[in-house]
């Protein structure tokens, strides 16, 4: 290496870290955008359609839609959702089949939505409740229906029998019914 090459290789390793330097310095002075989490747990935005795991929708009387009817675990490409039905006597007499226990298995879901999206009741829904770390990977199994089932409804009581209505009286029996006053 002769002399000129040695003082071009010095100066480019000493260009090479003046330019490295100039990124730090320019971060130095840069607004930090890391996010503290969980402080920031109150204020944390996130999106409205994020899909972090699987709910029944409940009404304000904590009634589900589901029937059961088992769309949703057929739908699902991973056997993520298990449904274990069971059969109830109604107070009509009949018999009903009624959701027992609803398996969702967050650990093995891929967040398709095709559950969602192929069931005919509306009974599920992504929440966007992100915080789902666990321990356990037992505990990312989950009972969905894990309200209380309402009782079913008493049948509507029947119309109490009334009394037969008297006979219409036709117009040829009044007639018959004068004629025969007029003889006497
Ligand atoms: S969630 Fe919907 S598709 Fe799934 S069993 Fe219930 S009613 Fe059927
Ligand atoms: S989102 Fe997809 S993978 Fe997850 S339970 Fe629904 S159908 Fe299965």
């Amino acid at each position: 290496m002769s002399i000129k090459e040695y003082f071009a290789s010095l100066f480019k390793g000493f260009y090479s870290l003046l330019k490295g330097m100039a990124v730090t310095g320019r971060e130095l002075v840069t607004p930090k955008v890391t996010e503290q989490y969980p402080e920031n747990r109150a204020t944390l935005h996130i999106p409205e359609r994020f899909r972090a795991t699987l709910q029944f929708v409940y009404d304000d009387e904590g009634n589900h839609k589901c029937t059961a009817c088992r769309t949703c675990e057929r739908n699902c490409p991973n056997g993520t959702i298990s449904i274990t039905t069971r059969m109830v006597d109604l107070p009509n007499g009949k018999k009903k089949q009624k959701l027992d226990k609803y398996i969702y298995d967050l650990g093995s879901c891929t967040f398709c939505n095709l559950c969602v999206t192929s069931c005919p009741f509306h009974a599920i829904e992504f929440s966007n409740d992100f915080e789902q770390a666990v321990f356990q990977r037992k505990s990312l199994v989950k009972q969905l229906n894990y309200l209380p089932e309402k009782e079913e409804p008493a049948p509507a009581a029947q119309p109490a029998a009334s009394a037969p209505a008297p006979a219409a009286v036709k117009a040829g029996d009044t007639e018959k019914t004068e004629t025969q006053e007029n003889k006497e």
